[in-house]
């Protein structure tokens, strides 16, 4: 994704919140950056407090995001810093990762989580082998590497599915 499509997707993001939260939230002009420096955390809302009213002042977001992590993690992150932008405001506070900022995260439809859990795809984290249960569909486990013979415990029914209790697992390799 770059800048002008994270925009449309943020703003995307309001016009439903301004909806369910049945409130007027300003659409985002602010400057959006892709900061390639960005270490601990994948997106950032930068905001200041002057005379106890918020004032947004710029979103950043790490390149590995849009470069190693699925459309699903990337859209993740966003949300979860137009989530900040929303309660921030709401509050005219630093809400932080508080209840507040959860109960509007479950209102938005979103994750509540306030640690990133992305799988990468590509970089030198990625994953390369997934196990699937072929009973209920569920991911099992994921794997950097894996061995001949790890591969065949695998698919031969050595292994069971927590969830559904079947055997039957299939390997995905990306
Ligand atoms: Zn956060
Ligand atoms: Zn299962």
């Amino acid at each position: 994704m770059n800048t002008n499509e994270i925009r449309y997707v943020m703003n995307d993001f309001i016009t439903q919140a301004r909806i369910v939260l049945d409130r007027d939230i300003e659409y985002i002009y602010l400057p959006i950056t892709i900061n390639k420096r960005l270490k601990n955390t994948m997106g950032r809302f930068h905001f200041k407090v002057i005379n106890g009213i918020v004032i947004p002042m710029e979103f950043q977001f790490s390149d590995k995001l849009f470069l190693n992590y699925k459309i699903e993690d990337q859209l993740q992150v966003i949300y979860h810093e137009v989530v900040h932008y929303i309660a921030n405001i709401y509050y005219n506070k630093n809400v932080g990762h508080t209840e507040r900022f959860k109960v509007h995260c479950r209102a938005l439809g979103i994750d509540d989580s306030t640690h990133f859990n992305g799988v990468p795809i590509k970089g030198e984290n990625a994953y390369k082998y997934e196990i699937h249960c072929l009973g209920c569909g569920s991911s099992i486990a994921r794997y950097k590497r894996m061995s001949q013979v790890k591969k065949m415990d695998m698919i031969s029914g050595m292994y069971m599915c927590k969830k559904c209790k079947s055997n039957k697992l299939t390997i995905i390799e990306y």
